[in-house]
């Protein structure tokens, strides 16, 4: 049985709009403006001043996920579900992988709020995985914002399309700005794909789409 091709899918900052989404949150936390929160922001958020507020960074990640549901009322990046809907399609092997377990006790919330919004927003996948070596499943070709994870991989000699945000401009090509960019990007490469590893479109067994209730 030839192997799928494998797309590893970071989901914060690449398909969910993570900044856009914790910013009012974190201006209610912090007790500022929303609007003085740039979006312009760098890895940590130091621009926020999130920092030096109590707990720091942890503490609002806790407040923003267990107190005001962020990983369920996240939107989508323009165009991601589309996009990976038709690349699973085309028989990609849709391998999210995140870490969104970086706090402890709080991961039953945290991947239940996951796999809502995935299925909410009917985005297929086939495996979910929750680490922080993202290396260590394995992928054909990864799609990721972190700096520090786009550099690991690309050191590990995985391919790995980095998805433009503030905190990564100064990372070398490839990169994608928007889906449509990644859909040609992950379909150009497997066209360049070996023959023996192609294969016949394979069709995940997709959740219900229960309702959910995105916000915001
Ligand atoms: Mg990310």
């Amino acid at each position: 049985m030839p192997s799928a091709f494998v797309l590893g899918v970071d989901l914060d900052g690449t398909c969910a709009d993570f900044y856009n989404g914790l910013r009012p949150i974190a201006a209610e936390w912090l007790g500022v403006p929303a609007d003085s929160l740039t979006s312009e922001v760098s890895w940590d958020l130091p621009e926020w001043g999130v920092a030096r507020a109590p707990g720091g960074y942890p503490k609002l990640h806790h407040f923003a996920v267990t107190q005001r549901d962020l990983f369920r009322v996240l939107q989508p990046m323009p165009g991601a579900p589309q996009a990976l809907r038709q690349l699973s399609d085309l028989g990609v092997r849709i391998r999210i992988i995140t870490h969104r377990l970086l706090i402890k006790n709080f991961h039953r919330v945290a991947v239940q709020q996951t796999v809502e919004w995935l299925d909410g927003h009917d985005i297929p996948y086939w495996d979910l995985c929750f680490l922080a070596d993202k290396s260590a499943v394995g992928a054909d070709l990864y799609v990721e914002d972190s700096p520090r994870n786009v550099a690991q991989l690309r050191a590990e000699g995985h391919p790995t399309i980095v998805f433009t945000s503030s905190t990564n401009r100064h990372l070398a090509a490839p990169r994608a700005d928007t889906w449509d960019e990644v859909l040609r990007m992950v379909t150009a490469r497997m066209g360049r794909r070996p023959a023996r590893t192609r294969h016949a479109p394979l069709r995940p067994a997709r959740r219900s789409t229960r309702s959910t209730r995105p916000r915001s």
